[in-house]
């Protein structure tokens, strides 16, 4: 008999992003609110005659060798446990690329917590994270989902109440943007006056008050991108004409989201942005 584990990869919203300092070892010092939300990449996985890793995707745009982080995450997973069996994996992506979703991320947790059900290996989860974080900072995060806050590079989590039950519009223009690049350009000095208050979206949280989180979510990078991409403050003003009472960007972006708590509200906004770009989605947070 063949067996078969499928997972879900859901993509991430950073409901505040924060950069403290560089650090000695060149990464950034973050502080950060991330949640998963109903927008999820499938993963299959089954045990093949091969001993490799043999990786398929609908997706033109994503690499089936090592370079894409599922891939990475199965050549640890491997090694780590001394697995000789090879694996096939099939990648259906709905995230999309180089969005500010972790959708890489999200992949490569999804992959260890696949193959640690297809080997029955039984590892807890804090292991999978060790592991995921060689793979990269947001993986740890993805590994446990929900909501949390994320401090060091990302890897350190600390679990936060889910926002409060709302619909989550999220809209990306059509151009991808690498993380490095924006962090590249991040001038600290320039952030000294702009830092989000982490404490309050933390707070709103707690309170379950959907009012005061969107009124603090907030991203240092979000300027950076902007500067390089004026499409991202379009879609925030899109947004906002349509009613949404703050939209931001996530992560690196260029993905821009605006929670909302009436569906009539969400839909307004959601067709509002149908016109301006390909890429509109209307979702759930994951509680
Ligand atoms: P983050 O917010 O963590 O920076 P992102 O959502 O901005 O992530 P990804 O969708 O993870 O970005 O893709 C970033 C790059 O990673 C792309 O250039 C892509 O080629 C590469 N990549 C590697 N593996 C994957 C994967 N499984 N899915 C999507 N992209 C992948």
């Amino acid at each position: 008999m063949v067996i078969v584990i499928f997972e879900k990869a859901p993509a991430k919203i950073n409901l505040s992003l924060d950069v403290l300092h560089k650090r000695d070892d060149g990464y950034h010092e973050v502080e950060m609110v991330l949640t998963t939300i109903d927008l999820s990449d499938r993963l299959k996985f089954e045990k093949a005659n091969h001993n490799g890793i043999a990786m398929v995707s609908q997706s033109r745009y994503v690499p089936n060798d090592n370079r894409n982080l599922a891939y990475q995450a199965a050549e640890l997973f491997k090694k780590r446990f001394n697995i000789e069996t090879g694996v096939n994996i099939h990648i259906e992506k709905h995230i999309p690329i180089a969005a500010g979703l972790a959708g890489g991320s999200s992949d490569a947790a999804a992959t260890l917590r696949g193959l640690n059900r297809l080997f029955d290996i039984h590892a807890p989860l804090n292991v999978l994270q060790e592991i995921g974080e060689e793979i990269g900072s947001d993986v740890p995060f993805c590994i446990q989902g929900g909501t949390a806050l994320g401090k060091g590079r990302g890897e350190i989590l600390k679990p936060l109440p889910s926002p409060p039950p709302c619909w989550v519009i999220l809209a990306k223009p059509a151009i991808g943007v690498s993380t490095q690049s924006v962090y590249s350009q991040l001038n600290l000095d320039d952030i000294a006056l702009a830092h989000p208050n982490t404490s309050k979206v933390i707070e709103a949280l707690e309170k379950q008050d959907l009012n005061e989180l969107i009124d603090h979510l907030g991203n240092v990078l979000e300027p950076v991108t902007i500067t390089m991409h004026k499409e991202v403050a379009r879609i925030k003003e899109i947004m906002t004409r349509a009613g949404a009472k703050g939209a931001m960007m996530s992560g690196s972006g260029p993905t821009v989201f605006a929670l909302v708590k009436q569906e009539s509200k969400a839909e307004r906004i959601y067709n509002s942005l149908k016109g301006y770009c390909k890429d509109v989605y209307k979702v759930r947070i994951l509680r």
